[in-house]
């Protein structure tokens, strides 16, 4: 894959300037779904829930589906690059 990031933008670009209609239906969601599956390649960061957590450290949270990805505590589990729920790609950088 080249650029996910240029590839959402060219498809969204595509999506607004043909408009849908009955002709084009079925390249209109597929092309929905070629977004959405973009987006997940597309790095996020680590979302926390300002509420959700243990001894006020909040979980680690997935940033697109909001699993708990577990990380916590002795038992927690490894930081991986891609939530095991959804498929998105994870940015484990704090900023
Ligand atoms: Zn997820």
């Amino acid at each position: 894959m080249k650029d996910p990031v240029s590839s959402v933008s060219t498809i969204r670009n595509f999506m607004a300037n043909a408009g849908r209609n009955t002709c084009n239906e079925y390249l209109y969601e597929a092309l929905k779904d070629a977004d959405e599956a973009l987006q997940s390649q597309i790095t996020k960061k680590i979302y926390h829930e300002r509420w959700v957590g243990i001894n006020g450290v909040p979980y680690d949270q997935c940033p697109r589906c909001k699993t708990n990805l577990c990380t916590a505590g002795k038992l927690g589990r490894k930081k991986e690059n891609y939530c095991g729920t959804c498929g998105q790609k994870l940015d484990w950088e704090e900023s």
